[in-house]
């Protein structure tokens, strides 16, 4: 009896729960057992220099390995990581991969010395006194390979509380970090965000992109942003260019930077070093 009334209760219970609760509950189980058993890994988006065409730096993207499902992409999995707070640990374990691997291509000599790579990095953690203490560790393992990283962030994580992101990003620069503002255009605060933030780079959004080649309005407004960036000697960088007509649209205007499948698509690491390899012997 007891045992069939459990269950009933159970079944209540289950009912009671959305469909949606239900899914996020076995895919965040999932996603801590990827942690535990490093099913997560990250690509490489190359970033090239469009005065020179090489690639002065890279764009780290977090990939999961699933077990069954085959390889999936952040927006796959991203979401109920931000939920379900996992989002924290995930940016810790990404960091820590990045760090590592740079470690040692630092150490080999496999990289410029100005050579940058990019993580992103969910705001959830940004103010907390553990993260400061976290990165100050790594800068106590290698501040030469800290000068290489570029902190990732969103308009919309930044702004929530300005004074003390505002707080939290000079101590992160101070390290020796770099903070670029994510699909910088997207936000609802973006010029109030420049203001008050003292970023090293401006990420242009894909979206101003797309149209760049037959819309006039997002000719203009990349042509703003990039005069904003060069008045506020911020750097900027082109996303998801596609198209030989949107590199060359974007290069009139003077763009010196961008990332986009047209260019590269995201490649994993020993393709990345193949590809520095074979520049430096140009
Ligand atoms: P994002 O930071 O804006 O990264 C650029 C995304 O655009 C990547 O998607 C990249 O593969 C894709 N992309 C690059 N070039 C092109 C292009 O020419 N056309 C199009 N349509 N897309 C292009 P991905 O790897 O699926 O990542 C999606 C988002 O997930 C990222 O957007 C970023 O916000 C987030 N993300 C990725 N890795 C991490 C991570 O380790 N931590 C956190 N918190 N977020 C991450
Ligand atoms: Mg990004
Ligand atoms: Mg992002
Ligand atoms: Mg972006």
């Amino acid at each position: 009896h007891a045992k069939r009334e459990g269950r009933d209760d159970f079944r209540v219970y289950k009912n009671s729960m959305t469909s949606e609760a239900h899914e996020l509950m076995s895919k965040s189980s999932g996603l801590k057992n990827a942690l535990i058993n490093k099913e997560l890994f990250v690509v490489f988006q190359p970033q090239y220099d469009l005065t020179t065409g090489k690639i002065f730096g890279a764009e780290a993207l977090v990939r999961w390995d699933h077990p069954t499902k085959g390889v999936l992409r952040p927006d796959e999995f991203l979401h109920v990581a931000e939920q379900t707070g996992i989002i924290v640990d995930l940016d810790e374990y990404v960091f820590h991969l990045v760090f590592e691997e740079l470690l040692s291509w630092v150490e080999s000599g496999l990289i410029d010395d100005d050579f940058k790579v990019s993580i992103n990095f969910s705001g959830r953690k940004l103010f907390s006194e553990s993260l400061l203490q976290q990165l100050h560790d790594y800068y106590h393992v290698s501040a030469k390979v800290v000068s290489k990283i570029i902190l990732e962030l969103t308009e919309r994580d930044m702004i929530t509380n300005i004074k003390q992101c505002e707080h939290a990003i000079h101590q992160i620069k101070q390290l020796g970090f770099k903070i670029a503002i994510d699909d910088f255009g997207t936000g609802y605060s973006s010029l109030a965000t420049l203001k008050h933030l003292p970023v090293d780079l401006l990420k242009l959004d894909r979206s101003f992109i797309n149209g760049l080649a037959d819309e006039s309005r997002d000719y203009v407004i990349i042509e703003s942003i990039l005069s904003i960036a060069k008045g506020l000697h911020l750097d900027a960088i082109a996303e998801g260019v596609e198209t030989e007509q949107q590199l060359g649209a974007l290069k009139n205007i003077g763009c010196t930077a961008a990332q986009g499948y047209y260019l590269s698509y995201p490649v994993e690491k020993e393709e990345l070093l193949n590809l520095l390899a074979k520049q430096s012997q140009e």
